[in-house]
């Protein structure tokens, strides 16, 4: 995962679909499928990464192998 984004010059685009916003679907007021960090709680989701699920903010990290979708 990059690290910070960087406060640049970059053109702002406002993508309905931006590929990060696939992973976090919100119904009503649960998340589904973006999992919320343990220790950080809710708020802070944790990176899907192969079959492991990392939180960039207290490196918390828990694999998803054979768990059904
Ligand atoms: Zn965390």
């Amino acid at each position: 995962m990059a690290k910070a984004e960087k406060k640049g010059k970059k053109p702002h685009k406002n993508k309905p679909t931006s590929k990060k916003y696939t992973k976090y679907k919100i119904e009503g007021d649960k998340i589904t499928r973006a999992k919320s960090c343990p220790r950080c709680g809710p708020g802070v989701f944790l990176a899907d990464s192969n079959n492991k699920l990392y939180c960039g903010k207290c490196h918390y990290s828990e694999f998803t192998e054979g768990k059904k979708e």
